[in-house]
């Protein structure tokens, strides 16, 4: 019998990747799917950005590159987050990693160990305690509470920093609440992290483009007082439609920059190098297609809340962001995972249950409108008709 170190038997997963992978097969089967499980746009990358990546092919630019990422291609992260967010940032503090994952990974590999505690939001992105645990830290999760959009509070968040903490894991526009942490709330949450400057923080900005209502992302990079422990994750999944291409970014404090370099080195040595081109192509080329993205997730946005609100015991607040509704469900007497499952064999519509995401997750599910409106009607139409004729175990 092989045996692994004890971190495996810690270690997490996404659930919403076993759901796909139910929700396919149950299609597979012939019975027809609406699948508001997955995270992903489901939009085409804009043709610009294929063939850029094809031209990089054509042009021999298939070999390794630097750790780090191309320079031409950090020098664009450089000039994209100064033309969007006002900051300045060195390309040398910019690395291209596969994906926005990488940079959680990374962060938290560097932060958790036993005796560490880590602080990360609950309803959040599964991957961050399930890392946290593997690392062996304690997971302390900072309760997103629908009563406050599902937002940060920088009171109760610093409440729960102690000596043992290490790392501060933000998240907005939040998967998988959709909320957005007001600019006043972050401005107090750092205000306060004055008072514990051995903490770092790791902000996962990766729909920072998808914000709705005219609201603006405002970036933890817009605060200098924090710079020299700020780990940024963004990347071109969500913003450029491009979840299979793995390619994301991190902006690093200069101390930990060569720690997280030679991560890099020690793993997967470069990200691959077709794909960093097309992603200069993305940032440099027009917006004109991932704003229209963000036009059509905001349409789609109000059919959605629209069409769960007018269901008998179903109640959802309205998403700042992201393109993820996250409906209460507790008063139709189901607990979460339960109905995700029976909406799923039963109803033919793919959901997460709250509790995928966390403990404070329990009576919500986790609806994605990346699907078309004509499909999320359809979904929403079978989950009333569902809810009407069946009551929970
Ligand atoms: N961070 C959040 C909050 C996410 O929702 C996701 C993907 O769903 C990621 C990071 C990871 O993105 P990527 O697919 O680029 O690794």
């Amino acid at each position: 019998m092989l045996s692994t170190v004890a971190a495996f038997d810690r270690i997490g997963e996404e659930n919403a990747f076993a759901v796909l992978a139910r929700a396919t097969e149950l299609a597979r089967q012939g019975r027809n799917i609406v699948n508001l499980g997955i995270g992903q746009p489901d939009f085409p990358t804009p043709p610009h950005i294929v063939e850029a990546a094809i031209k990089a092919l054509r042009d021999g630019n298939h070999g390794y590159t630097p750790a780090t990422g191309i320079l031409p291609l950090r020098e664009a992260v450089a000039a994209d987050l100064h033309r969007r967010l006002g900051v300045e940032v060195s390309p040398d503090l910019v690395m291209i990693v596969p994906g926005g994952k990488v940079t959680m990974f990374m962060a938290i590999l560097m932060f958790g160990e036993p005796g560490a505690d880590i602080l990360y939001p609950d309803p959040g992105f599964p991957i961050y305690r399930s890392m946290i645990e593997f690392t062996g830290a304690r997971p302390i999760p900072v309760p997103m509470r629908e009563e406050n959009g599902f937002a940060f509070s920088a009171e109760e968040t610093l409440s729960l920093i102690t000596p043992q903490t290490r790392l501060l894991i933000l998240n907005s526009p939040a998967n998988p609440t959709g909320g957005v942490t007001p600019k006043a709330e972050i401005d107090a949450l750092v205000e306060g992290l004055a008072r514990f400057p051995d903490v770092a923080i790791m902000s996962d900005e990766i729909y920072g483009q998808m914000i709705y209502d005219g609201l603006e992302h405002r970036s933890l990079l817009s605060y200098p007082a924090i710079r020299d422990r700020l780990i940024l994750l963004d990347g071109w999944s969500k913003t450029y439609a491009m979840t299979g291409w793995r390619m994301g970014y991190s902006v690093w404090p200069k101390v930990l920059y060569d720690k997280a370099r030679k991560l890099v080195v020690n793993s997967f040595s470069c990200t691959n190098a077709p794909a960093q081109w097309a992603g200069i192509a993305a940032l440099e080329g027009s917006q004109d297609a991932a704003h229209d993205m963000v036009a059509e997730f905001d349409r789609r946005r109000a059919v959605t809340v629209a069409g769960l609100n007018a269901i008998p015991g179903v109640s959802a607040i309205v998403p700042k962001g992201a393109f993820y509704a996250f409906p209460n469900i507790t008063e139709t007497g189901w607990r979460a995972k339960p109905l995700a499952s029976a909406l799923l064999e039963q109803a033919g519509v793919a959901t997460i249950g709250g509790p995928d995401f966390g403990v404070y997750g329990e009576g919500y599910l986790r609806l994605s409108y990346a699907n078309s409106t004509a499909n999320i009607e359809i979904a929403l139409d079978r989950i009333a008709t569902f809810l009407r004729d069946n009551r929970p175990a």
